[in-house]
């Protein structure tokens, strides 16, 4: 396989111990043998792992003596909640997690009419920098393992089936990755996450392709590598400009990768997939709200297989960036429709909780310091080998 370009990582350093989830079915199979038990003992850990199921005592399948070396083996407990903040009257949950090396993330279910949806996290922090975001601004900590964004959507997934969320017991329909982090810049790990987002059980939460979206502010090579490998989810690109000057300055990674090749890129996905696009723009009041902006989104993206999701920024505390006024928000929304743009404004659920991404755990970073570590330069990509990092 040829390796990946060009794109921003993290480095390995505070990465989680093994975890059945990191491994492929013949890994986990052979890690189970090597620890004297059969192998089809793995497909009953991952039965039990994607059920949400944790206390080994629960996994009276597997033999009384052997549950706990398996368990302590190949299922560690990698997510510790710090807490659960609700909002709207119980239906949205929002989890701030603790990593074994301290790192915090988050991540958000959102009860709907006939769906559920969890949004994940794929690193501690970002790299990517934009200015606007809470989570830009803390830098980036590290890439989360597979089995540390897996288990965001396990844990929502079981949520659901038990009940815990308003409404009654239900399922997990959707997960998209717009919590914290880049995660085509985690792309060997986010990979293996949709591959167990896509599995049926006993090896994953069996979701449908369409079902999942995957969020990138457009790294192209990556972008063109999931178009290459088939993976027909949902692609969603953080565009919030449609013109280069000011794209450059609310999203660094422009300097490197210009709207036009972001644009081609996503274009070259919806035609081997067939699956529209999403292109995501957080609306900031007198920055990119402007109605010859809107126009000028109108002319990039006509006649493409694309939809605009415009969303109002939730604006983090003591920062200058604001949410476009109502006014504003309806006339891009006019001008968008009329240049024959598919177009919806999202609802920003949360908002009493801190809904932006990034802003419970910019909140907690003071008592519970995760490992700091400098944002890297967007200037200086770094050459990753053919399976990301790993
Ligand atoms: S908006 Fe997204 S890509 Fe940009 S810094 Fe925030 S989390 Fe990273």
């Amino acid at each position: 396989m040829t390796a990946l370009p060009l794109v921003f990582d993290a480095p390995r350093r505070g990465m989680p111990p093994r975890h059945l989830a990191d491994l492929t079915r013949e890994e986990a199979r052979a890690a189970v043998t090597e620890l004297g038990q059969p192998a089809f003992r793995a497909d009953q850990l991952a039965r039990h792992f994607y059920r949400g199921v944790t206390d080994p005592a629960q996994m009276t399948d597997v033999p009384a003596d052997a549950r706990e070396t398996l368990a302590e083996a190949l299922l560690p407990g990698l997510l510790t909640v710090v807490r659960h903040q609700t909002a709207d009257d119980g239906r949205t949950r929002k989890t701030l997690w603790r990593l074994h090396d301290g790192a915090l993330v988050e991540s958000v279910l959102m009860r709907y009419p006939g769906r559920a949806t969890v949004c994940i996290s794929s690193q501690a922090g970002c790299g990517m920098a934009c200015p606007f975001c809470a989570t830009g601004q803390q830098g980036l900590t590290r890439n989360l393992s597979a089995a540390e964004i897996i288990g965001q959507a396990v844990a929502a997934a079981a949520a659901m089936a038990n009940g815990d969320i308003q409404g009654g017991p239900g399922r997990l329909s959707n997960v998209v990755f717009m919590g914290m982090g880049e995660p085509l810049a985690n792309y060997a790990r986010v990979r293996k996450t949709l591959d167990a987002l896509l599995a049926p059980a006993p090896h994953g939460l069996g979701l449908s392709q369409r079902a999942v979206t995957v969020s990138t502010v457009g790294l192209v090579p990556a972008i063109r590598r999931l178009t290459d490998e088939g993976r027909n989810v949902t692609l969603a690109v953080s565009l919030h400009a449609p013109d280069d000057e000011l794209r450059d300055t609310l999203v660094p990674i422009n300097t490197r990768w210009k709207v036009g090749e972001v644009i081609d890129a996503a274009d070259a996905y919806a035609r081997k997939t067939g699956r529209r696009y999403s292109v995501e723009y957080a609306l900031i009041r007198d920055v990119n709200d402007q109605p010859f902006r809107a126009d000028l989104l109108g002319k990039l993206l006509a006649g493409k297989l694309a939809h605009v999701n415009l969303i109002p920024l939730n604006p983090t505390p003591g920062s200058k960036w604001d949410a476009s006024p109502l006014p504003a928000q309806r006339e891009f929304v006019a001008r968008l429709r009329a240049a024959g743009v598919a177009t919806t404004v999202r609802d920003t659920r949360g908002q009493d909780i801190d809904g932006a991404c990034g802003q419970l755990a910019a909140a907690d970073s003071v008592s519970v310091p995760a490992v700091a570590l400098p944002v890297p330069a967007v200037e200086e990509p770094v050459e990753l080998g053919a399976e990301g990092d790993e």
